[in-house]
């Protein structure tokens, strides 16, 4: 992992570029953010104190449509963090093939400090400040880390209150009954599965133990879907904690107990295990689904899944993925595994522009199409290539943007 975030972003794209033999120009285009908007949040906390919380915007490349990401609420965030996960989410919306940029936002605070008054009145002042440089054919947010489509309907509604009028496509993972889509809680998770299906076809590993780190939208989601298909969860996660247990845990009672007390802790007939421990286990199927820079070349070489899915941004480092392939092991990369979130945003943003929405069923069949495409795009750019999953994504995804640049007549074609 390189030292900084937005510089091991750089070191996933120059390895593609590398190979590629990249000009220098298109490398100067598509590594510099078009717009980053920096604002000061003033939120009226519960006491009567006001509080100043620093809000980021990074809107990456628009050559493709308007930008998209999610805004992430966490005490750690920085531009650097936000700069690398807005490049990260170009370079996804390529390999999903959604007609979207790339941006991210952030705010740093610590939402599990706020009373929901103030994360109301945080989430209002956000688009208080960015309303002017956000909206359904500009820039369209979602949610991330530590925020949730709650979050997104204050965020819709201080839009509508701002404009005078509704614009349901301005932010995605909404609630149902305000925009939303069917399909959209599940996204990502079931997005990770249709390309970890695809994976274990071409591998073969034969009746898997998971281990998953996180367990929030992204790791909860996925645990609750795959022990449902009769796969075997052993160990998972959150901020605090780890749980594991050799013959399986039952997903459904550890997230009644997560969603009572708030947390892993006190489960009983399981061993408590560290997160460190937990991305070390002898299993088959590795989920990291909580942040970023997990595994890196200091414990890649513990690291014993054959598979690792990357449903979080920027887990794996381009280095350890280097390592687990020469290994044998297979990342798939982020950019791939997650984009099943931004693919039913997309479909969430389609339904609000014809303001006619579609049944479950039909959003899970488009998303399992379009994640199915991925894959094999990807997978096909590793084989020609002879490199990684996460070199071949970024080698497919550049040579796609480096079309778009010749069409608009950036470079000679
Ligand atoms: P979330 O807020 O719902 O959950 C985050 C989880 O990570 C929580 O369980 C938390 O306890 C855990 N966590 C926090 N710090 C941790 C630590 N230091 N060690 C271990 N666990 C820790 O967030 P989410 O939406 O599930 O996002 C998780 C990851 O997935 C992020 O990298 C996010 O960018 C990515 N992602 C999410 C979506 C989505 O649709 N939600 C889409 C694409 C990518």
């Amino acid at each position: 992992m390189e030292e900084n975030i937005w510089g091991e972003a750089l070191s996933q794209f120059n390895r593609a570029a590398n190979i590629l033999k990249l000009d220098d120009q298109v490398v100067e285009l598509l590594t510099n953010p078009k717009r980053i908007i920096q604002v000061s949040i003033p939120v009226r906390m519960d006491n009567g104190k006001i509080k100043v919380f620093q809000g980021f915007r990074v809107q990456f490349n628009d050559l493709r449509g308007p930008t998209k990401g999610g805004i992430r609420y966490h005490p750690n965030v920085t531009l650097d963090e936000v700069k690398a996960l807005s490049f990260w989410m170009t370079w996804k919306n390529v390999v999903a093939d959604v007609p979207f940029g790339g941006a991210k936002g952030g705010v740093i605070c610590n939402p599990k400090e706020f009373s929901q008054g103030e994360l109301e009145r945080l989430s209002r002042g956000y688009i208080e400040a960015m309303h002017k440089f956000i909206g359904a054919e500009k820039d369209i947010p979602a949610p991330d880390v530590y925020t949730n489509p709650q979050v997104m309907a204050w965020m819709v509604d201080e839009y509508h209150r701002i404009e005078g009028h509704n614009v349901f496509g301005m932010i995605t993972g909404k609630p149902l009954e305000l925009g939303g889509s069917q399909g959209r809680a599940e996204a990502t998770a079931q997005g990770g599965i249709y390309v970890l299906e695809e994976a274990i076809k071409k591998i073969g590993v034969k009746k898997p133990l998971i281990a998953i780190q996180g367990f929030g939208n992204a790791g909860k989601i996925v645990a609750r879907l795959l022990s449902k298909s009769g796969f075997k969860i052993v160990a998972v996660s959150d901020s605090k904690t780890g749980i594991y247990k050799q013959d399986g845990l039952d997903v459904e009672r550890v997230i009644a107990h997560k969603e009572k007390t708030k947390s892993l802790q006190g489960f009983k007939g399981v061993k408590e295990i560290t997160n460190e421990e937990l991305l070390e286990l002898y299993v088959d199927i590795l989920i990291p689904a909580a942040l970023e820079g997990v595994i890196t070349a200091k414990n890649v070489e513990n690291i014993r899944a054959k598979i690792i899915l990357e449903l979080a941004n920027g887990p794996v480092s381009a280095e350890a993925r280097e390592r687990l392939y020469a290994k044998g092991q297979v990342s798939i990369p982020d950019i791939l595994a997650n984009s099943g979130g931004v693919t039913v945003s997309y479909f969430e943003w389609v339904q609000n522009n014809m303001g006619y929405f579609w049944k479950e069923e039909e959003v899970l069949e488009k998303l399992k199409e379009k994640m199915v495409v991925a894959f094999d795009n990807v997978y096909s750019a590793s084989k020609e290539f002879k490199v990684d999953l996460g070199t071949a994504a970024y080698i497919y995804a550049i040579k796609t943007m480096v079309k778009v640049l010749e069409y608009r007549g950036y470079i000679k074609r």
